[in-house]
């Protein structure tokens, strides 16, 4: 078996291969105490800006990655990208594999692409994928989470990234798709794709404007900025990345970018918990303490998967809670 690195200094010490190794470690790594540890303590050390694309097939997000990618080298700063691919739930394996849509040159030691398998075909964000972010969030300066559909692919993705942009393209009535989805109320930025359509572009931000303002809810704060970009030709490009950086600065300085960052990780928590066990189940677990007890919200998940699988295991109970021999079952 491959040794993945044991610290957050050595994968940060050990580049592109270290990464490959942690990342492979978490979809095979037998030890899940120990691993959840690690990627516990990955958490803890976040330095990357994590921003989110999202945005129906087509739109031109990878040729937005492809330029986003760029100006951030250009700018001597590294770069993640995990592109979540819908596609290989069909296919049963990660269909782009190394990214061919995206043309970064593999001996920049700066750069580093994953494309991970999506939770399902709707494009949700696996559990893979959440730790591949949480692992390049603390080896990169920028980390870039790509991922398609509309509807539940951005609501998943929201949950992962400190800036979401959401991708529209010109002539397309996406806005009205987006705001029937009920997905408006999520992205911190708009950005328009394809800025090179001229006034198709330009009707397209009014278009999106309108919707934002009719899908926000009353006193929900600033509507989130609509910009015009071109991958294509350049245009708008260093005004979407001074946007971003307007965004996540802003929510720096007042504590948001901190407390979303808190409430994702108790948001992977009790989802995993969810799904592995449902509702009833979950609402058996304290979330709150197990993170508060446990090295953070990776070793709260093994530790209350395993307390589930225990209580499971020691079989019927009484309504009271109690064993049938009226032994205590939910003690922790
Ligand atoms: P994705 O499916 O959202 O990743 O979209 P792609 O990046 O693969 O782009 C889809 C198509 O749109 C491709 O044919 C691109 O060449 C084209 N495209 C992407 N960006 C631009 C742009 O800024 N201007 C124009 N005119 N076409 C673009």
């Amino acid at each position: 078996m491959i040794r993945r690195p044991d610290t957050v200094e050595a994968l940060r010490a050990g580049g592109k291969a270290a990464l490959t190794r942690a990342l492979t470690a978490v979809e095979t790594e037998t030890d899940q105490q120990a691993l959840a540890r690690f990627l516990d303590a990955a958490e803890g050390a976040a330095r990357a800006r994590v921003l989110g694309l999202t945005g129906p097939p087509g739109v031109g997000k990878s040729t937005l990655t492809n330029a986003l990618i760029k100006a951030f080298r250009a700018r001597g700063e590294t770069v993640g990208v995990i592109a979540v691919d819908p596609s290989s739930q069909i296919t049963g394996g990660a269909l782009l594999g190394d990214r061919t849509r995206l043309s970064t040159d593999p001996e920049d030691t700066g750069v580093f692409v994953r494309s991970m398998a999506a939770r399902d075909r709707l494009g949700g964000l696996s559990d893979h994928a959440i730790a591949g972010v949480v692992l390049m969030r603390a080896v990169m300066d920028r980390v870039i989470v790509e991922s398609v559909g509309i509807g539940q692919s951005e609501a998943d993705v929201v949950h992962a990234v400190d800036t979401l942009a959401l991708c529209i393209q010109p002539g397309s009535g996406d806005s009205l798709q987006f705001m029937k989805a009920g997905v408006m109320e999520l992205p911190d930025l708009v950005a328009v794709t394809k800025a090179d359509m001229g006034a198709l572009a330009r009707r397209a931000r009014a278009d999106v404007e309108g919707a934002l303002s009719l899908s926000r809810p009353a006193g929900a704060g600033p509507l989130p900025e609509v910009l015009l970009v071109s991958a294509a030709s350049g245009e708008g490009l260093d005004a979407f990345v001074a946007a971003c950086d307007t965004h996540l600065d802003a929510a720096e300085a007042d504590g948001r970018c901190a407390r979303r960052r808190r409430a994702q990780a108790r948001h992977w928590v009790d989802d995993t918990i969810t799904r592995r066990f449902g509702t009833v189940g979950r609402a058996r677990c304290d979330v709150e303490r197990a993170i508060a007890e446990t090295s953070g919200p990776f070793a709260a998940i093994a530790a209350l998967d395993a307390d589930m699988r225990a209580r499971l295991a020691a079989g019927p109970r009484r309504a009271d809670g109690r064993a049938e021999d009226g032994g205590e079952v939910f003690r922790r």
